[in-house]
């Protein structure tokens, strides 16, 4: 359409949304996909027969524009899911969202008064701010709660004691949410059905991963490309600084008048030719933390109810527990089996990072039967996959170390920093599937959209909406 000649790195749902609203538009673009299949953490693996997510992963957006995309990619598709998912903690679980009344039978009356009396003391004499993830969830919730509810899971998490963690973290994530509100929510039961349609999700047919494939199929059939296992070595640029292509890790020269980066910004920068020591330095304080999934191939279909499980129990090492059996049957295929994945967050320089899979297996097995939960199922396999810089880290001072990166980007004609890794943003897939829409938006009609101010707690400007089974429900 523009004749530009047009480079996106990487085929998760950031670059390929991009990719695929470029094409349907008339511009032919060049994905290129270090790995062998599109979806980057959103894809969905064949394992025992039975079709499996990276961890858990639920779509949700309210935003109308992403909703609609996603249900022209998925058409019919899809299903929807009842959400449950509990929190386990000393031995019990407690309903997520918490509910009163269980909250309250779970824990004994004397916590309940202990952590109102902690409640209490923080509203009198507030804790200092240091603009830490601890003090904002103390001041909101009391400091017993804090450490119940949210202490350990998130220093599993991150890595970082939370008087570290940056306030960001749960300004975007735990937004507006507070005791009083809390109570409210325990207390009462949502007003219309729009409500209790957060409590469902809409999941595709063959698992998260469907919506990509589907993407990258209307993509080759608009005559754009999508080269699988070809890594992006290094954005290129002219003597003037703007971007003029990229090499690849085989060394060759591809020429581009545009480049779309999803690849991790702290690699892509270090590697700019124009970018100074001060902005590599600074980039090089930006640290991801890792994933390692452990599934466990269990007997049994019947083991536990929910979709997924936080762990904030401290005396294991897992943090979250996916049961794949919960989702939706399509993706169990009539098994007899339940696959299980445990999630362990670590950094490079853990021991867990290098641990072999048997190893990490012994680790898990030991950790799952803890819980009770699997009670004598047996476990018949198990399979590892590690997925390296998954999560930025908002640890303090991760915002002063980022200005400067994205100071000296935004002067960089040509090039577009979209996704999770590529805009160093803790995304949710829908906030990925959105920059890459109003990527394409800025390349298409010059809309000017500021990518870097896509925030993962964003407010809607369009018409609020919830995919529903009939499809798209329009909630404002
Ligand atoms: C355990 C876990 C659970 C999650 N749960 C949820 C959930 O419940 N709901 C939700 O919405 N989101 C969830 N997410 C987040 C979701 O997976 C991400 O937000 C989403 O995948 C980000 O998309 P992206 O395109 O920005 O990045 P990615 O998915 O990471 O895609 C980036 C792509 O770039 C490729 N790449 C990297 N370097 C290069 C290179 N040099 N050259 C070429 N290609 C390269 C990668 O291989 C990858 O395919 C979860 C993530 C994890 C890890």
């Amino acid at each position: 359409m523009s004749g530009k000649r047009i480079a996106i790195i990487g085929a998760g749902p950031a670059g390929l949304t991009a990719a695929y609203c470029l094409s349907k538009n008339g511009q032919q673009v060049d994905v290129y996909e270090a790995s062998d299949a599109v979806g980057g953490m959103c894809k969905t693996l064949e394992l025992w027969d039975q079709l499996v997510d990276l961890g858990p992963h639920r779509f949700f957006s309210q935003d109308k524009q992403i909703n609609e995309l996603w249900l022209e990619v998925v058409g019919k598709d899809y299903k929807l899911v009842d959400r449950l998912t509990r929190i386990y903690y000393k031995g019990k679980f407690f309903q997520y969202p918490l509910k009163a009344t269980d909250a309250l039978k779970k824990l004994g009356a004397l916590e309940v008064v202990r952590s109102m009396q902690s409640y209490f003391s923080t509203r009198v004499s507030p804790p200092h701010n240091d603009n830490s993830f601890e003090y904002w969830v103390t001041s909101r919730f009391g400091k017993r709660l804090f450490e119940i509810f949210f202490k350990s899971y998130s220093e599993k998490l991150w890595g970082i004691p939370c008087n570290e963690l940056d306030a960001d973290f749960a300004a975007q994530r735990i937004k507006k949410f507070s005791l009083s509100e809390a109570v409210k929510h325990a207390f009462t039961r949502p007003k219309n059905k729009h409500n209790t349609l957060v409590s469902k999700f809409a999941y595709p047919v063959k698992g998260t991963g469907m919506v990509y494939e589907k993407m990258k199929d209307a993509i080759l059939a608009k005559g754009s490309h999508i080269y699988l296992s070809t890594p992006v070595k290094a954005v290129s640029q002219n003597e003037h600084g703007s971007v003029n292509g990229l090499y690849t890790m085989d060394g060759a020269f591809h020429e581009y008048d545009l480049v779309l980066s999803s690849m991790p910004l702290t690699l892509m920068v270090k590697q700019l030719p124009t970018a100074t020591e001060e902005v590599k330095q600074a980039v090089s304080q930006l640290k991801f933390r890792n994933t390692i999934l452990v599934y466990l191939h269990v007997e049994g279909t019947h083991l536990f109810p929910d979709n997924w499980l936080y762990v904030q129990e401290p005396d294991v090492q897992m943090g979250r527990i996916t049961n794949f059996r919960n989702w939706i049957p399509d993706i169990n295929k009539d098994s007899n089996n339940t696959i299980l994945t445990l999630e362990y967050w670590c950094y490079d320089e853990d021991d867990v990072w290098t641990a072999s899979d048997e190893t990490l297996t012994k680790l898990a097995t030991k950790e799952i039967r803890k819980t009770g939960l699997l009670q004598g199922h047996k476990i018949i396999d198990s399979y590892i996959h590690r997925v390296p810089r998954c999560y930025p880290v908002y640890h303090k001072g991760y915002k002063e170390a980022l200005a400067p990166v994205i100071d000296y980007l935004k002067s960089v004609p040509n090039l577009y920093c979209i996704g999770r890794y590529g805009a160093f943003k803790y995304n949710n897939q829908d906030h990925s599937i959105l920059m890459g829409i109003l990527a394409a938006e800025n390349i298409l009609n010059n809309a000017g959209h500021d990518l870097w101010n896509v925030n993962t707690d964003y407010e809607s400007y369009q018409e609020m909406s919830v995919i529903a089974e009939t499809g798209l429900i329009t909630t404002s």
